[in-house]
């Protein structure tokens, strides 16, 4: 089994879910007491979070590509970015290591085609929704991809760093984002992107009227393909490297 190397911590709510997942598949497809081989490097969120609002990505860049470097020394075999919003510097993440770099959006992009979804709603951060790196990169595997309007983008934000971020589900966001879903559903969207690593805390299958592409379940599934590759198991999805 190959190393995964989590760079977590953005915010640490979601990458306990990451770690949660990627186990729990692992044991799924290997046996009731095994278990992913995985190094975690878990930043201070809240430089990162200081320098995205300050637009100052490079300073937000240069925390990461060093966790990617401290991931490759400890022996990791691949690094996996445990939020969206960061892949905004992710060829510079990319650039720093020579071991793989499992790009968000591909498994997602992999997992709509194969569900036949051309036209999909995106929620995430304002970066996320607004900036092209993502959605280009969806483009590029054929999606096409719809945004909620410019209040509806405000609330979706709000709600991932004041209350997501920080361990706080509440009904009432859960009821702002499925009014979100319905526009984007009513728009022409056949399924939404949980673009955001933290909204599958609060949007779950039953709480949406449209199919989720959630980027944590399919990010950490493409995780666990990759480390098991070439190790006989049979994956339902392996990640391009
Ligand atoms: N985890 C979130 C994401 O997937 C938001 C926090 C962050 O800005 O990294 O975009």
């Amino acid at each position: 089994m190959r190393t995964i190397g989590l760079i977590g911590g953005m915010s640490w709510e979601s990458s306990a879910e990451y770690y949660r997942l990627i186990n729990q598949r692992v044991r799924d497809q290997l046996g009731p007491l095994r278990s992913a081989q995985v190094l975690m490097y878990s930043v201070d969120f809240g430089p990162v979070e200081q320098a995205q609002h300050a637009g100052r990505w490079d300073d937000a860049a240069l925390i990461l590509e060093d966790a990617a470097r401290r991931l490759q020394a400890g022996g990791a075999d691949c690094v996996v970015l445990c939020t969206n919003t960061m892949h905004l510097v992710a060829p510079r993440i990319e650039a720093a290591v020579s071991i793989p770099f499992l790009h968000i959006a591909d498994a997602t992009a992999t997992a709509a085609l194969e569900a036949g979804t051309l036209t999909v709603g995106l929620l995430g951060t304002a970066f996320t929704m607004e900036q092209d790196f993502l959605k280009s990169r969806l483009a590029a595997q054929g999606l096409t991809v719809l945004v909620p309007d410019a209040d509806e983008r405000k609330a979706v934000h709000r709600i991932i760093y004041e209350e997501l971020c920080v361990g706080v589900i509440s009904d009432a966001s859960r009821q702002v984002y499925q009014r979100v879903i319905q526009t984007l559903a009513a728009r022409g969207a056949q399924a939404i992107i949980l673009g955001c690593t933290e909204i599958c805390l609060l949007i779950q299958p039953e709480h949406s009227a449209l199919p989720l592409l959630d980027t944590t379940a399919l990010h950490a599934q493409a995780a666990v393909g990759f480390a098991l590759q070439g190790t006989g198991i049979a994956t339902t999805f392996l990640a391009a490297t």
